[in-house]
């Protein structure tokens, strides 16, 4: 039993103010595998008072950008020592498999690698001309921001915030995902090694209160959160009201259209990653099918096979591609989507129950609905579950983009086609902040986002360290604009 006592407050360990325990509890088993100190508001005063003082102070802000890039890559070079330990870490509280916590933990240290790269070449001041005189263009970090992470990929979500804040030069309250603090509390272990000046980074982990009491402090600049529409939209009226930046990644019900040349192998291997891979508990999975009608039972056919291959089980089994669902309310929201889908008219054509070999754990079957019509509640509403719904189209291209645009989020989707030129100018159609062609595509360091309920502001890319700048413009003589430049 892992018990840690401490939170990270302004770069330093310390004793919650209110000394209270959590439990975490292993989504495998069921049983208490960890407690950590519950972070009250006391302790968010102190990591926000601490983030004041040290953005204020402009110990890090002020820093070459180079400074802030090397600090950046030791930190990755801390995740890529650790990452046994982070994997162990993931994989325990939520019940990512460990063929995905392991390339998690790969796939930060490359996110912070290319904050720092991005950093690097970044011009934050630029000399232009306006119609009149020239001016001077700064681009200046926010302030201090508070990252707030959901907990299906926790690591990953807690570094593509932290990465390019601390990049710009903000200072960080990290608030991660109550369900998975484990890793989160290894992060700070790591950014402590890493070496940050003091006040530049706290990491407490807690609930949507602690969340909520962040995201209204006086003292936080900007929001960077990732979580459902709900909770989004209570934090985007929050930042509103206090006119405080925030950028919002919330939920999709991405679709993935395949066309009538579709390679059938393509389209499984597709489908088994991007619908199922950590349980379907993934915001751009694919979560709707849409299929030509004419070769609906071959595409179909496929598509089962595949699922029936999935290895579920055990998290920490290298062969495990399913673990469990992260918590049991999870289970619970899951299986109600799936009895709603019953209702509605649908028909499984695999999966819907939970796994006979497992006694225990929070597992559903990997589940593909047929006969799906785009109104049904499971066409509509985010599952956050491996449960596929298998939409039929009559073939024509045009009626295929129109079902995978008709939905009130827009974060992913995908094309199936042997045409890849066809295909990329269907991706060029679709309502959606990010497009895969033939796969479930992850590629850190281009923007990552959604349109319409799926989120507002970039992730990543030179887009995503925008958002945590400010610009200022200074207006300038002739002479000091050939002096500067
Ligand atoms: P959630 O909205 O319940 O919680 C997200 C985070 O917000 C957690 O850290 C939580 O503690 C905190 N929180 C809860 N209430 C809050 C409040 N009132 N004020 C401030 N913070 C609050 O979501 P979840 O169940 O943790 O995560 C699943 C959701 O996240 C899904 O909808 C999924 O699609 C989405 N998600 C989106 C992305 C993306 O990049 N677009 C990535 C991963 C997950």
């Amino acid at each position: 039993m892992i018990e840690r006592k401490e939170l990270f407050i302004g770069g330093r360990w310390e004793a919650p103010v209110v000394s209270a325990q959590t439990d975490v509890i292993s989504p495998a088993t069921e049983e208490v595998v960890a407690t950590v100190p519950a972070t009250s508001p006391a302790d968010v005063d102190r990591a926000v008072a601490a983030a004041r003082t040290a953005f204020d102070d402009g110990a890090w802000s002020a820093l070459p950008a180079e400074d802030r890039a090397a600090a950046l890559d030791r930190l990755a070079g801390e995740l890529e020592a650790r990452v046994a330990e982070f994997s162990h870490a993931i994989t325990l509280c939520m019940g990512a498999p460990v063929q995905l916590s392991g390339p998690q933990v790969f796939l930060a240290a490359m996110v912070l690698r290319s904050d720092a790269a991005l950093v690097r070449e970044f011009p934050f001041t630029e000399i232009r001309r306006g119609a009149l005189l020239p001016a001077s263009v700064e681009h200046e970090p926010v302030g201090v921001v508070a990252t707030i992470p959901a907990w299906n990929g926790s690591l990953l979500m807690n570094v593509l915030k932290m990465g390019p804040a601390l990049a710009a030069g903000c200072t960080v309250v990290a608030k991660p995902a109550a369900q998975a603090p484990l890793d989160a509390l290894l992060l700070a272990e790591a950014v402590e090694a890493a070496g940050f000046p003091d006040g530049v980074v706290s990491i407490l982990p807690g609930g949507g209160d602690i969340g909520a009491y962040l995201v209204e402090h006086p003292d936080v600049d900007m929001v960077s959160f990732t979580g459902s529409v709900a909770t989004g939209r209570q934090v985007g009226e929050s930042c509103g009201r206090q006119l405080k930046r925030c950028t919002l990644e919330l939920g999709g019900k991405s679709a993935a259209i395949v066309l009538d040349d579709a390679h059938l192998g393509t389209l499984a291997a597709g489908i088994a990653m991007g619908s199922f891979a950590n349980s379907g508990q993934m915001c751009n999975g694919f979560t709707r099918l849409i299929v030509p009608e004419a070769r609906h039972d071959d595409f179909v056919d496929a598509v089962v096979a595949a699922v029936r291959q999935l290895a579920v089980g055990d998290p920490f089994d290298e062969a495990t591609m399913l673990g469990p669902l992260g918590s049991a309310a999870q289970r619970d929201r899951v299986e109600s989507y799936i009895r709603a889908g019953l209702e509605e008219g649908a028909t499984l054509a695999v999966g819907g129950g939970r796994p006979e070999h497992l006694e225990r754990g929070y597992y559903v079957e990997p589940t593909v609905f047929v006969n799906v019509d785009n109104s049904m509640r499971i066409a509509r509403e985010e599952i956050f579950g491996p449960v596929l719904s298998v939409i039929p189209y009559d073939g024509s291209e045009e009626v295929a983009i129109r079902i995978a645009n008709d939905s009130e989020m827009g974060l992913h989707g995908a094309v199936f086609s042997a045409d890849e030129a066809r295909a990329y100018r269907i991706g060029r159609r679709i309502r959606t902040g990010t497009f895969s062609i033939n796969g479930f595509s992850v590629n850190p360091g281009v923007p990552f986002g959604g349109y319409k309920d799926s989120g507002l502001g970039r992730e990543s890319g030179i887009e995503g360290l925008k958002s945590f700048l400010e610009v200022k413009t200074i207006h300038l003589t002739e002479d000091l604009a050939t002096e500067l430049s």
